[in-house]
C-alpha cells in the first residue's frame, strides 16, 4: 500500500529551491524552457514532483502567469513566473501520474499479460496525457533501453496533438549502453516543439555528450530544522523527538520525510543491528558470543519474491545508514549521526568495530545492493552476507 500522492497545488507549495524554480519558470513564461533538462538532486527531493508540474506549467489550456513585482531571488522587478491552473483537461491528465510507482506497477502489469513474444519487445511507459510520456527504467534491470528511447525518438518526429508541446519524462538517468549513444541523436537537435527532462541522482552517471547538450538544474536538500517544521505542520500524529529523528533520516529530501514510515524503517534497523551485534560480539571475543541462532532465524524471516525483496531492500538501506553513522563518530562528527536516537548503542558498536571493518562491510554491502538492482540475489545472498560479517570481524 503506497499513500496517495497530490502534487502541490501551485509551485509556490514546492518546498524549498525557490531560486531555481524561479528560473524555470520565468524561461517557461518567456518561452525560452531548455529543450533538454537534467532535473538533478537527491531521492527525495522532489524531482519527479517538480517534472510533472513543469510539464503542467508549459501544456496548460489557460497559461496564467504570477507576476512577481520583485523577486528576492534574481533582485529582477517585473517578472512574469508560469503556473498552471490545476483544472483543464491538460493539467488533470499530467497530474494523474503522480504516483510514478502506481503507475509503473500497472504498466508492468500489464506486460505481465502480453503473449511471451511480445513481452520481451515490450517496454514500460507511463502515458498520463496523448503529448506526455513518462520514461521509467525499465524491469528487472532497471535500466533505460535502447526501445524506449527509440520511442521518444519516433514520437519527438511528430507533432503535439493536443497540447502545445510534446514532453518526454525520463524518471532516472541509469541507461543502457545503446540506449545513451542513440539519446544523443534526439539531444543533438531536439525539434522545436520537444522538451526532454531527464531526472538524476547523480548526473555523473550521464555520459558527458549527453550532460553537455543539456541544462542542469539542482534541487538541494532542504535544512533539518525545515523539514522537522514542515512535520510539525503536514504531521501532526508525529512526535516531537520522532520529527527530528525521521527530519535526519530523509536527508533533506521533503518528500522522502513526509512518506517516511518510522515503524517499519526501526523494524528493518532492528535486524540490520542484530547484524552488527554480532560482528561486534565475534570481534571483542571471549564472554559475548555471536548468537548464530538468532541471526539465522532473522534472515530466515527474508524470504524470496516481491515482498521479501522489499523487505530485504529496507533492512541493507537501514544497515548502510548505520554503517555510516559509525564512520560519521569514527570521522569525530557526531553531530552529523542520523539515528539519533541510537546513539549510545552506536558509541559502543564504534568503540568495538574497526574503521577497516566498517569500511569493508560497507563495501560488500554496495556489492549485495548492486547485485539486487540486477535481481540476481535474494534471501540467499542475505545469509552469506550476514554470515561473512560476522567472520570478517574476528
Ligand atoms: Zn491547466
Amino acid at each position: 500500500m503506497t499513500n496517495p500522492v497530490i502534487l502541490p497545488a501551485t509551485f509556490n507549495d514546492f518546498l524549498g529551491n525557490t531560486t531555481a524554480i524561479e528560473h524555470l519558470r520565468t524561461a517557461i513564461a518567456a518561452g525560452r524552457l531548455p529543450h533538454s533538462l537534467i532535473l538533478a538532486g537527491p531521492n527525495g527531493a522532489g524531482k519527479y514532483t517538480l517534472a510533472l508540474m513543469l510539464a503542467m506549467a508549459v501544456e496548460c489550456e489557460r497559461q496564467p502567469r504570477e507576476l512577481r513585482s520583485y523577486s528576492e531571488a534574481s533582485g529582477a522587478s517585473g517578472q512574469s513566473l508560469a503556473s498552471f491552473c490545476g483544472v483543464c483537461h491538460n493539467c488533470t491528465r499530467i497530474a494523474s501520474a503522480a504516483n510514478l510507482a502506481d503507475e509503473v506497477d500497472k504498466a508492468v502489469a500489464a506486460r505481465e499479460e502480453l503473449r511471451e513474444t511480445d513481452k520481451k519487445e515490450t517496454r514500460v511507459l507511463v502515458q498520463p496525457h496523448p503529448d506526455v510520456l513518462i520514461v521509467p527504467p525499465d524491469p528487472p534491470q532497471l535500466l533505460i533501453k535502447l526501445g524506449q528511447v527509440r520511442t521518444i525518438i519516433q514520437r519527438s518526429h511528430y507533432l503535439p496533438s493536443e497540447a502545445p508541446r510534446k514532453i518526454f519524462i525520463l524518471t532516472a538517468a541509469n541507461f543502457m549502453k545503446e540506449a545513451a549513444n542513440s539519446l544523443l541523436k534526439v539531444l543533438e537537435e531536439p525539434p522545436a516543439t520537444v522538451h526532454i527532462f531527464i531526472l538524476a541522482e547523480n548526473p555523473g552517471e550521464l555520459l558527458p555528450t549527453i550532460r553537455s547538450r543539456c541544462a542542469t538544474v539542482r534541487l538541494g536538500a532542504l535544512p533539518v530544522e525545515e523539514i522537522e517544521m514542515l512535520l510539525a505542520d503536514r504531521r501532526p500524529d508525529v512526535a516531537p523527538k520522532q520529527r527530528t529523528l525521521i527530519a535526519r533520516l530523509a536527508q533533506g529530501a521533503a518528500g522522502k520525510a513526509l512518506g517516511f514510515d518510522l515503524e517499519a524503517y526501526t523494524g528493518a534497523r532492528a535486524d540490520a543491528l542484530l547484524m552488527l551485534r554480532n560482528a561486534a560480539a565475534a570481534a571483542s571475543g571471549g564472554s559475548a558470543e555471536p548468537d548464530h541462532t538468532a541471526l539465522f532465524k532473522m534472515t530466515e524471516t527474508y524470504r524470496a519474491g516481491a515482498e521479501g525483496q522489499q523487505k530485504t531492500e529496507a533492512l541493507l538501506r537501514s544497515l548502510s545508514l548505520l554503517l555510516e553513522d559509525l564512520l560519521l563518530l569514527g570521522a569525530g562528527t557526531p553531530e552529523l549521526v542520523r539515528n539519533t536516537d541510537l546513539r549510545q548503542e552506536l558509541e559502543r558498536l564504534n568503540g568495538v568495530l574497526t574503521f577497516a571493518w566498517i569500511e569493508g562491510a560497507s563495501r560488500g554491502l554496495d556489492q549485495v545492493q548492486s547485485g539486487m538492482r540486477r535481481n540476481l540475489l535474494r534471501s540467499l545472498s542475505l545469509d552469506s552476507f550476514a554470515g561473512q560479517l560476522a567472520m570478517s570481524s574476528r
